[in-house]
């Protein structure tokens, strides 16, 4: 399929009717949010997901994210419609890291993929991802957890760390080591964890953004059954790889849906006047800052469709989730950056709404999230290291991984 066709391609007049339907159904039912991320309290998190599964009863399909799929009919333009309209009214669609759901559906056996898979796309489960840990976060082969075979069992004992959403979770995806005296990559194995099983304590971490999206995770003699190991045992290192190559594409934007692009609220805020009737894209050398981002965002589109293309094609190239997540970070900080400077002292401002794009907290918020970005799903200088190992040939990087 090429993908440019098919995104850009125009939706046929007969579909108005049907994006009039669904534009009403989410202003009527969707919960209002506090954040303009997605839900941050328990509450949100349920109201969120009652919603969606209002949704989806109503006959209306998600685009599920890392391309996981189900079993019934889809019609793509309905699908894409929905996701239109979901995202032009900020509502967030699924909520945690669903990766490990994407490493059953590649990687799991088939009682697994009919056990998990299904409740996922039916909004039922919330999914973390348990891979860094205190001392391997960018060396993640490096991580300590064990996973000791007993009986039908496997008894973990570690810690894990910045784990986004573990709080309102039903299932971890969580690498361990089962076998300590294998070589780094080799003695790894990973499991689908309940995560209300006894000896797993949640301690909280908060964010610069003052959210509390990400968690410690404590691991104390937690039996998990055999049964839940995803793959053989020892081979569960090139099923993180997958999984967080997966990762990667999902933050570059080379998913169906692209994350939402900071210029059409930049536009906003550039056209907003103050008290003095002025507004700042009347000043000639910000209207060319503009510019020049708009350039970098429409080339960084097309650079997407061209990657969605060639995965439907003959498949990605080794460095192309690295570039693609350097790329559209780095310019979604570098855009927000700028918005946050055109309210001068004003920035520092925390009590607006965070629903108001031309507001300075959702600004001075989204720049802040912004950085978190270009740590999380990998750091961009290890994304650098892939892009020149992988992508050039260039030597390895000193630093074994
Ligand atoms: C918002 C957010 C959400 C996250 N969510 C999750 C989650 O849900 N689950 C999860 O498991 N993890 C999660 N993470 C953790 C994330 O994957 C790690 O923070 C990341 O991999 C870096 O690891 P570290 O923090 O241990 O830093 P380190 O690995 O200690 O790195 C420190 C610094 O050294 C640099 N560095 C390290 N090695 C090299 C090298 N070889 N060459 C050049 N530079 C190097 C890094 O780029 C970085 O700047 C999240 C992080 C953030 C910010």
């Amino acid at each position: 399929v090429d993908v440019i066709q098919e995104t850009e391609s125009k939706i046929p007049a007969e579909y108005e009717r049907y994006r009039a339907e669904v534009r009403e159904f989410i202003r009527t039912n969707a919960p209002a949010h506090n954040n303009n991320r997605g839900p941050d309290t328990p509450e949100d998190v349920q109201a969120l997901m009652g919603f969606l599964r209002k949704l989806v009863a109503a006959g209306y399909q998600l685009t599920p994210p890392y391309g996981i799929t189900g079993d019934g009919p889809v019609d793509p333009i309905e699908r894409r419609i929905v996701s239109e309209e979901l995202a032009d009214a900020r509502v967030p669609v699924f909520v945690g890291n669903p990766v490990g759901v994407y490493a059953i559906s590649v990687f799991g056996s088939a009682e697994q993929k009919l056990r998990y898979i299904p409740p996922f796309l039916a909004l039922e489960h919330v999914w973390t991802q348990l891979f860094s840990e205190p001392d391997a976060g960018s060396d993640l082969a490096s991580m300590r957890t064990t996973a000791v075979r007993d009986g039908d069992e496997y008894v973990v004992n570690g810690s894990k760390i910045w784990s986004s959403f573990a709080h309102q979770a039903n299932f971890g995806f969580l690498p361990a080591r089962t076998d300590p005296s294998a070589p780094k990559h080799a003695g790894i194995s990973v499991f689908i964890l309940d995560m209300t099983t006894p000896g797993i304590t949640i301690a909280p971490l908060r964010q610069m953004t003052r959210d509390q999206e990400f968690n410690q995770v404590f691991l104390d003699n937690v039996r998990i059954p055999a049964s839940a190991r995803i793959g053989a045992e020892g081979e569960g290192w090139p099923i993180c790889r997958a999984a967080l190559t997966a990762e990667r594409l999902s933050v570059g934007g080379v998913a169906r849906r692209p994350p939402m692009s900071p210029l059409p609220p930049l536009m906003e805020l550039a056209h907003r006047k103050d008290r003095t009737g002025k507004a700042p894209a009347d000043d000639a050398d910000i209207r060319q800052d503009i510019a020049r981002l708009h350039a970098r965002a429409h080339a960084l589109q097309c650079l997407r469709y061209m990657m969605m293309t060639r995965q439907n094609r003959q498949g990605l190239g080794p460095a192309d989730p690295s570039v693609a997540k350097v790329l559209s970070t780095e310019l979604r900080l570098e855009a927000f950056a700028f918005g946050v400077s055109l309210f001068g002292p004003e920035a520092l401002y925390e009590d607006g709404e965070l629903t108001d794009r031309t507001g300075a907290h959702w600004w001075q918020d989204n720049f802040l999230f912004s950085r978190a970005l270009i740590i999380g799903g990998g750091t961009n200088e290890i994304q650098r290291n892939l892009i020149a190992e992988r992508g050039l040939g260039l030597p390895r990087d000193v630093t074994p991984r």
